[in-house]
């Protein structure tokens, strides 16, 4: 996603688009302290970063008084006295915070930058009380550094996470976000094979997003702190339960498509969502068979879907529901961030990715082995990735890693795709090599990350090893059931939760929609289930239907 500068059709020689300017004009006059930056470029590096660099950062300045930047080169005595060396880099408010962005904040991390900047002028954190109590204890100097891709939903998360901790102790604590894509010898450097991925110091590494307490742990003890996680969400729960009549749980298609026909047909609604907002889509890099959509990038498609959900309802995120119960007629779904009480549940938790199963999948997953080929596929630029599975998925991400430059081919164990056939004719047109009847039977590597797979090839009766920098496995999806196996719910077979055709579950008022149902798991039949499943809630929250003569719901507030 190299980011283009495009400002000959606007008169005044703006890169950001008039709506933007006008909410950023009014966001920035609220600011109290004026925040200053420091950009650093050097020709001949990163070329099209740094002009976009210059041009955002540009473009910010002129908005407002209240926001101001030096344009400096890397080999300044400033370059120097800041200890910067990369191109390009930009420093907030370095007098009163250290926080630092190795690379330009394209994609994804353009909204950090933008929460980074408010914060940067409010001196706020905006950690929450634990984070803040957590971080007090510490005594030591931290310099965490987040590594992100432009598309990678889970990034913004982490890095703001580190950038929050450098805001509330900016004595001991320093923020680097760097782009790989604009630092592939950084990411080599430090064996960064997905992301988010963080460095807390010399020896202590995690990846993943994690939840920003756990975050603070880590960064205190430098200590893998994901067992406290149980103990945190009993201590952040909120003293007052919300009360609702529909809580949604999960905000991807299937939720936010219930948040709207719910609200507008009358029932408080709350939508609680543990990871990304999009689930499932907001990690496929292109979606061409959304209708009004000829082609969208899943995440974007995402994010107009929970805009229009937000006109509705309240979308809580970091919000994963722990622990589900009925108590007196009512659910209560407990999650780090308070325990909610409704009249009725809809699950739409979605699906997991399946894993392949194969010796090695485990040792290198976040060092050449991904699920998620929008977050990591920049880090195979230029260089070798076989995309396992035979279904749209696989075909999907094939595409996307060849069009960023990567050399790739799909693994699939039987002589045809089950991939529709417009993705098919697709991954033909480009050349991208394709391995049909055979399985890759072990992921191999060296003691950092993936060098080959082991492919046996079932027609043949052979076996050989396929040289590779990643795998990407995309072998299908399992249910995230737990909740629903919490409430008792019927499944099938496969761990999907049964429905009847109003998406009514085996319990009263409790509903489920989307990926979690099996089917055809596609974005337009999550919407559509979505949508069903908050009709009936409305119809049974006032007529009970599995009561004897109907007549109201007596749990009702
Ligand atoms: P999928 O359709 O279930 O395909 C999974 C693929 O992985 C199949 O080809 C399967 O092989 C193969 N596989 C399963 N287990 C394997 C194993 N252990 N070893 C090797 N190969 C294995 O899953 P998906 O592609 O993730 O798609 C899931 C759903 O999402 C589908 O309904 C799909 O249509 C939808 N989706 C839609 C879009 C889109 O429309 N833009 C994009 C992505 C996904 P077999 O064929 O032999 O079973």
């Amino acid at each position: 996603m190299t980011p283009q500068i495009e400002k000959k059709d606007d008169p005044g020689g703006w890169f950001l688009p008039e709506d933007t300017r006008t909410a950023l004009t009014e966001l920035f006059a609220t600011f109290q302290t004026p925040v200053d930056m420091e950009v650093f470029t050097a020709s001949g590096v990163n070329d099209s970063y740094n002009d976009f660099a210059r041009t955002f950062i540009t473009d910010l300045t002129r908005l407002s008084p209240k926001v101001r930047a030096r344009f400096l080169n890397l080999d300044s005595d400033e370059a120097r006295k800041r200890g910067v060396d990369r191109s390009p880099t930009i420093l907030l408010a370095p007098n009163r915070i250290s926080v630092r962005f190795t690379g330009a904040p394209a994609g994804e991390e353009g909204r950090t930058f933008m929460t980074a900047l408010i914060l940067a002028s409010t001196g706020k954190s905006g950690l929450s009380d634990l984070s803040r109590e957590l971080l007090a204890k510490l005594t030591e100097k931290r310099d965490p550094r987040v590594f992100v891709t432009p598309a990678c939903p889970y990034c913004p998360g982490q890095a703001l996470a580190a950038i929050k901790c450098a805001v509330e102790r900016p004595d001991l604590v320093s923020a680097e976000i760097v782009e790989i894509d604009e630092n592939p010898d950084l990411a080599e450097r430090h064996n960064v094979g997905s992301v988010p991925h963080t460095l807390f110091g010399e020896d202590h590494a995690a990846l993943g997003l994690m939840p920003e307490e756990r975050f603070v742990v880590e960064l205190v003890t430098l200590q893998d702190a994901s067992e406290f996680l149980g103990e945190m969400a009993a201590q952040t729960q909120g003293p007052t339960p919300e009360r609702v009549d529909l809580a949604i749980v999960g905000a991807g298609p299937a939720g936010l498509s219930a948040a709207i026909y719910a609200a507008r047909s009358g029932l408080s609604a709350v939508v609680l969502e543990g990871g990304p907002i999009g689930g499932q889509v907001s990690l496929t890099p292109t979606v061409e068979n959304y209708p009004g959509f000829a082609s969208v990038p899943g995440k974007k498609l995402m994010e107009i879907m929970a805009a229009h959900a937000r006109e509705y309802t309240h979308i809580v995120t970091d919000a994963q529901v722990e622990d589900a119960a009925e108590e007196n007629g009512r659910f209560e779904l407990r999650t780090r961030k308070g325990t909610f009480s409704a009249r009725a549940v809809l699950l739409a938790t979605g699906a997991a990715y399946r894993a392949l199963g194969a010796p090695g999948e485990d040792r290198y997953r976040g060092f050449g082995v991904s699920f998620c080929s929008s977050c990591d596929g920049y880090l195979y630029k230029g260089r070798r990735a076989v995309v396992v599975g035979g279904g749209n998925t696989a075909l999907t991400d094939a595409l996307h890693l060849k069009h960023l430059g990567v050399e790739t081919t799909i693994i699939h164990r039987r002589d045809a795709f089950r991939a529709e056939k417009h993705l098919q004719d697709s991954a033909a047109r480009e050349g991208i090599g394709v391995r049909f009847n055979s399985e890759v039977v072990e992921i191999t590597g060296d003691d950092k990350k993936v060098t080959a797979v082991r492919v046996r090839d079932n027609a043949a009766g052979t076996t050989a090893d396929l040289p590779t920098d990643a795998v990407f496995i995309a072998v299908g999806h399992v249910p995230n059931n737990d909740l629903a196996k919490k409430l008792e719910l019927e499944l099938d077979g496969g761990g999907f939760v049964s429905v009847d055709r109003a998406m009514r579950t085996s319990r009263p008022r409790v509903y489920a929609a989307g990926d979690l149902t099996g089917g055809s798991m596609q974005i337009v039949t999550a919407v559509s289930e979505g949508s069903l499943a908050a009709l009936s809630a409305f119809e049974d929250l006032g007529k009970p239907y599995w009561k004897e003569g109907g007549g109201g719901d007596s749990a009702g507030d």
